[in-house]
């Protein structure tokens, strides 16, 4: 589950920026996660008590932003929603599309105390 080394490096960067701004605890947690990541919500939910223990973000609250997967077609110009299997234009079938949208992984908002 490579969602808890990803979960951590989460946590630590938080935790980075909580100290920066003199927080002694982070009350709540928005992470942006697209549907392309390669990173699944749940894994994250499931592996962030286990990461945040012990760190500022202990009893936090993580809110999970979901991004759905959108391409664009070089070929007919279509912009439909994709998902991580989708490799075809779902209008045209060709092989050519470009990821516009669900490729985030980032961290939205931290609310410290
Ligand atoms: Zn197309």
């Amino acid at each position: 589950m490579h969602e808890l080394g990803i979960t951590r490096s989460i946590v630590e960067i938080a935790e980075g920026h909580a100290r920066e701004q003199g927080a002694t605890r982070v009350l709540s947690l928005t992470v942006r996660i697209g549907a392309l990541s390669g990173v699944i919500p749940d894994a994250v939910e499931f592996a962030f008590e286990v990461c945040a223990a012990g760190t500022l973000l202990e009893g936090a609250r993580l809110i999970i932003d979901a991004v759905p997967g959108r391409g664009r077609c070089r070929a007919c110009g279509a912009e439909s929603a994709i998902d991580r299997f989708t490799y075809a234009c779902p209008t045209c079938d060709a092989l050519a599309l470009d990821i516009t949208q669900g490729e985030e992984l980032s961290i939205l908002e931290l609310e410290v105390d």
